[in-house]
C-alpha cells in the first residue's frame, strides 16, 4: 500500500490516480475473498467435530464463539452479518444462551479430538478478528475511490449520527480505521472520544482517533474546484498513506 502510494509522488494524473485506487480496492477484494473462503471452510470442518465430539460435559470453545457470534458480534456489524451468514451455511446451530452441562468423565480419545477442536477453534478466531480488518480496510479504499470519483458518480452518504440523509460533499468525513462515513462535525465528536460515529447506532466499535479523521473534500479528484488549494495526489494520498500503517 505504502509502496503504491509512492507512486503518486511521480503520477499526478487523474486518470492514474484513479486506477491506482481500483487497483488496490481489487486487491483488498480479492483479500477478502480469500479470508472468507478460509473461515467458512475452518466453520464447516469444526461443525463437523462439533457434531461428532457431541457434548463433553461442557461447552466447547466453537459452542462459545458460535453463542457469541449469534448474539453479540464482532465489534462490526457487516463482519458479523457475514459470519452469521457462514454459520447459517455451515449447520452450525442456533444459542442464545450458555446450555447447562452436566460433567462426564473424559476417554483419552475424548481428549484428543477436543484438543483438535480447541485449535481449529483458535483458528476461527484468527480468522474471524483478520475478515474484520480486511473488511474494514475494503471498506475504506472504496470510499475513497468513490469520493474520488464524485464528479462522475454522485456518492450519498448518510450520517448515522445527526441523521442527516444526504450529507452535503463539503462536508463529508471518513475514517481510515474502519472506512465510515458520516458529516464532519459528528465523525470529529466520536472520533475526539475514540469512537466511531457508527457506534451511535451500535454498528462499529473501531477505536477512531482525530487522526483518523479523513475530509471527503481532500480526496476529490478536481483540485481547484473542490479545495482551492490547488493540491496534487501525491499530497492527498501520503496523507491517507501515513494514516494507514
Ligand atoms: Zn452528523
Ligand atoms: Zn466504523
Amino acid at each position: 500500500m505504502l509502496k503504491r502510494c509512492s507512486h503518486f509522488d511521480l503520477e499526478t494524473s487523474r486518470e492514474n490516480a484513479l486506477f491506482a485506487c481500483d487497483a488496490i480496492v481489487h486487491e483488498r477484494q480479492k483479500q477478502l475473498d480469500e479470508c472468507e473462503a478460509q473461515l467458512l471452510e475452518a466453520l464447516g470442518a469444526a461443525v463437523k467435530q462439533e457434531k461428532k465430539l457431541g457434548h463433553l460435559g461442557s461447552e466447547s470453545l466453537f459452542m462459545e464463539y458460535v453463542r457469541f457470534a449469534r448474539n453479540k458480534g464482532f465489534g462490526d456489524w457487516d463482519a458479523s452479518k457475514m459470519v452469521i451468514g457462514f454459520l447459517d451455511k455451515s449447520g452450525a446451530p442456533q444459542v442464545e444462551e450458555k446450555p447447562i452441562y452436566t460433567p462426564i468423565e473424559l476417554t483419552d480419545e475424548m481428549k484428543a479430538n477436543s484438543w483438535a477442536h480447541r485449535e481449529k477453534t483458535h483458528e476461527i478466531r484468527r480468522l474471524t478478528k483478520e475478515l474484520v480488518g480486511r473488511l474494514r480496510s475494503l471498506r475504506f479504499f472504496c470510499a475513497v475511490r468513490d469520493l474520488q470519483k464524485q464528479k462522475e458518480t454522485l456518492v450519498n452518504v448518510p450520517c448515522p449520527a445527526c441523521k442527516i440523509g444526504e450529507v452535503p460533499l463539503t462536508e463529508v468525513a471518513v475514517l481510515s480505521c474502519c472506512g465510515h462515513m458520516g458529516c464532519l462535525a459528528c465523525v470529529k465528536e466520536y472520533a475526539e472520544r475514540g469512537e466511531c460515529v457508527y457506534s451511535s447506532v451500535g454498528r462499529c466499535s473501531s477505536v477512531a482517533r482525530s487522526t483518523n479523521v479523513v475530509r471527503g473534500m481532500t480526496l476529490g479528484v478536481d483540485d481547484k474546484e473542490r479545495d482551492g488549494e490547488g493540491r496534487h495526489y501525491g499530497v492527498k494520498l501520503e496523507k491517507v498513506a501515513d494514516l494507514i500503517k
